[in-house]
């Protein structure tokens, strides 16, 4: 590992005078489990850290909905009763990542602004558009687990799951750099790629941090929220969704439907709320959803099989919204 200097700011406006304008010179650090092991692997090489820890790790009301701290650890937003009541979905985010250990360590901060697995950016031998290179090594390559959404250049997958059901329910993402604070919700907080932004995921600039994460009055929306994965365990998913339901007695008034793990951002799909808009939640109206979310995916050689997988995700997340037994 490249040496590095550690800093340790007791607030909000020192860590962020500790940052640099220029692109990964000085990176924030919370749980440190995403940045240690890129730093490890020579792929993300800081000359200095700006722990994050000291930040605001609690949960205040706020507008008759809540304001989470970055620095709150991923086990405390999975186990808040306040949070498990009003956005049932974030807990159910929370509680299913990787393991009690890396839920223990990893903040929401983290968790939000994790760097993608791709196998080939994590490699120090693959010089990926990621890393100033000319080319996305996926679509030739191992890509089990990309993208099937987004036609390229790069084909990752977004990582993080609160990234998910921050996007459905709409949360705000407050951020703050040397000229003070700025409000990006959360659904244009993360971007696709194109040639020019290609290396990163999202609006932040190396200069700022993600301090608060806020989540709107609820309403009365039921949820849901479902991920597969390979493993029950200490493993991404290969898909999810988060589904959220508004209804009118019996039948859908609005809905939300967005899906992870299927393409470089948290993936809404427009053409599954539609399909639910205005019907009542049955097993038919489910699977017609489902199948209206994945028309249009494009996936790789080798990941053909997420498409059935995503809509199985999306089809038991708005079975579980409107309490009907999953299949
Ligand atoms: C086996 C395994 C399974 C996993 N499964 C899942 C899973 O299912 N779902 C999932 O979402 N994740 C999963 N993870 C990833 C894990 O949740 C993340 O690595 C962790 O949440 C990162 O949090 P952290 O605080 O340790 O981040 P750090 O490693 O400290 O930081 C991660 C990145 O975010 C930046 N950052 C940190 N805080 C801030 C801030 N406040 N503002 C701006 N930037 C910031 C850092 O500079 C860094 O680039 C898994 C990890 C492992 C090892």
């Amino acid at each position: 590992m490249k040496p590095f200097a550690y800093v340790n700011p007791a607030n909000e406006k020192d860590a962020v005078a500790a940052l640099s304008k220029e692109y990964e010179k000085a990176l924030p650090i919370g749980g440190g489990q995403d940045l240690l092991a890129r730093m490890k692997d020579y792929v993300t090489q800081p000359d200095r850290l700006v722990n994050v820890k000291n930040l605001d790790a609690t949960v205040t009301r706020a507008n008759g909905g809540l304001r989470i701290g970055s620095a709150m650890k991923m086990v405390d937003v999975a186990e808040h009763a306040e949070i498990g009541r009003m956005y049932p979905a974030v807990a159910a985010a929370a509680i299913e990542v990787g393991t009690p250990q890396i839920r223990n360590q990893g903040t929401v901060g983290g968790n939000v602004n994790q760097r993608p697995r791709c196998w080939y950016f994590r490699n120090e031998e693959f010089v990926c558009y990621k890393k100033g290179g000319n080319r996305c090594f996926s679509p030739e390559g191992e890509n089990q687990f990309h993208a099937i959404f987004g036609d390229g250049p790069s084909y990752i997958v977004h990582p993080s799951s609160l990234a998910v059901p921050f996007v459905a329910y709409d949360a705000t993402f407050r951020l703050l750099g040397p000229k003070g604070e700025r409000m990006v919700k959360a659904a244009d907080y993360f971007t696709m790629p194109t040639k020019e932004n290609v290396q990163r995921e999202n609006v932040l600039e190396p200069d700022e941090l993600l301090t608060h994460v806020i989540l709107p009055a609820p309403g009365n929306m039921k949820s849901g929220h479902y991920e597969v994965r390979y493993k029950a365990s200490h493993d991404w998913p290969i898909a999810f969704a988060t589904v959220l339901l508004a209804m009118n007695g019996s039948t859908v008034q609005g809905a939300r439907v967005v899906m992870g793990a299927v393409a470089p951002v948290p993936w809404r799909s427009q053409a599954a709320e539609k399909a639910l808009a205005g019907k009542p939640i049955t097993p038919a109206s489910a699977a017609a959803a489902a199948e209206a979310a994945l028309t249009g995916a494009e996936p790789l050689s080798r990941n053909a099989y997420k498409v059935q997988v995503a809509k199985t995700a999306v089809e038991r997340a708005i079975l579980q919204a409107a309490g009907l037994p999953i299949a």
